[in-house]
């Protein structure tokens, strides 16, 4: 059967990029933990993801969140363990509208006092970086190398791993039903195999979260919005180093993926909810865009495709803290199409709240009740 445990002392569930890397923090630091996951690991939003990881943000705090999660990347061979095939290839925004310019500017200068060695480039320079890319219209670009990309199911994989080496049940195949709470306080959490019951519970069932908040009456405004994403056939001859190349009107981005390479685009039209339908016209609409900004796509075929869930927040910004409502109910959820390069950070913050320990940042903006009180912290480099 599942290997259930009857007790932890704290429950994760959602084994996502997100879920695996909060246990991986918490049975590190020596707290029993059991990580639920109804389908397979990675199974929801992660296993859909481009991969890309970056420090270009305009919100200091996903600024530091990205770095943060860039340097756990570069070091994921030695902890938790694995080879997660991260690129530090760069990530490069093509910007062609003056007032872009100047908001990216801004971004740049902030990244830079974080530490983040972004920089404005111009068309040449961007031209080098990016050989593949068209430039047309193109004013300036931002580029920074530590940027890049990695594969998120071996992430979620090296967490898990290194979770069950600490001590961790990690159990598949089993779904949480409802968080069970009483006078006020999580007491564990019933699932379709029995009851585990915990000291403290994590929600980060992805976009499937406010289903499972709302069973301890917790809100958490997550919506679905499906994305697509191509790969195409092997391109002879491609150079290595490819940046992600954003085309940031357009949210057209491309980058390398094995032979060839992986591309995308946001649907800004597409409207939220499970199971909507997605505009079959739609690789047309992003050939059209790549004619312009990735001629060489239109000469290759399409290899896969595939769809998954951006877990979108009105500001476009995470969820992560404790419930107001309900004591040691904790949430991370939300991260709003950038949650697998913000998964080392979040896991190891959640640690440390549910340890009593100060998070290495604040991230009480990060608040659900951010929405009741109107300070959102709307982010501007979304892709
Ligand atoms: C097309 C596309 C491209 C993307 N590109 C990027 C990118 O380049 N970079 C980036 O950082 N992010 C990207 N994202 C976003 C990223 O995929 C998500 O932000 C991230 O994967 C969220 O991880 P998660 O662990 O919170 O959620 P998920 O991966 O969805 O994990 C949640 C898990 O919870 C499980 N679950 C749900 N309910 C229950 C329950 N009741 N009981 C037990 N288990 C449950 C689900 O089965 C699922 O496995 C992209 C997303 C899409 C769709």
């Amino acid at each position: 059967m599942s290997g259930l445990p009857r007790s932890a002392d704290v429950v994760v569930v959602g084994g996502g990029a997100i879920g695996t890397s909060i246990a991986f923090h918490l049975a590190e630091a020596g707290v029993a933990v059991c990580l639920l996951e109804r389908d397979a690991l990675a199974s929801g939003s992660t296993s859909r993801a481009a991969g890309g990881v970056r420090a270009q943000f305009s919100d200091p705090l996903n600024v530091a969140i990205g770095l943060r999660g860039i340097e756990a990347f570069a070091r994921f061979s030695e902890r938790p363990g694995g080879a997660i095939d991260f690129r530090q290839v760069g990530y490069l925004f093509l910007l062609d509208r003056p007032e872009d310019v100047v908001i990216f500017e801004r971004s740049v200068e902030l990244q830079n006092e974080l530490g983040v060695p972004s920089r404005l480039v111009g068309p040449e320079e961007a031209a080098r970086l990016s050989p593949l890319a068209g430039l047309e219209g193109v004013l300036a670009a931002t580029f920074c190398p530590i940027d890049g990309h990695a594969s998120p199911e071996a992430v979620t994989q090296g967490y898990a791993a290194g979770a069950r080496r600490h001590g961790a049940a990690i159990v598949v195949g089993v779904e949480a039903l409802a968080i069970d709470v009483a006078a006020g306080r999580v007491r564990g959490v019933a699932t379709d195999h029995g009851t585990v019951s915990a000291e403290a519970v994590v929600c980060a069932a992805g976009v499937w979260s406010p289903a499972l908040a709302r069973t301890a009456g917790v809100e958490l405004p997550v919506e679905p919005v499906l994305r697509e994403v191509y790969t195409t056939e092997p391109i002879p001859d491609l150079r290595s180093e490819i940046p992600l190349t954003v085309d940031f009107t357009t949210g057209f981005y491309f980058h390398r993926e094995g032979p060839g390479l992986l591309f995308g685009m946001a649907d800004r039209s597409q409207a939220p909810g499970f199971d909507r339908p997605t505009d079959p016209t739609w690789l047309e609409r992003v050939s059209e865009v790549a004619g312009r900004r990735a001629p060489m796509l239109l000469d290759v075929g399409v290899a896969h495709t595939w769809k998954g869930y951006y877990e979108v927040t009105p500001d476009h910004n995470g969820l992560v803290g404790e419930a107001r409502q309900v004591e040691r109910l904790y949430y991370a959820t939300g991260f709003s199409g950038h949650g697998f390069m913000q998964a080392p950070a979040v896991g190891e913050i959640i640690r440390d709240l549910v340890l009593g320990r100060e998070p290495f940042l604040d991230v009480s903006p990060l608040s659900v009740e951010r929405f009741a009180m109107a300070t959102q912290r709307p982010e501007h480099n979304v892709i």
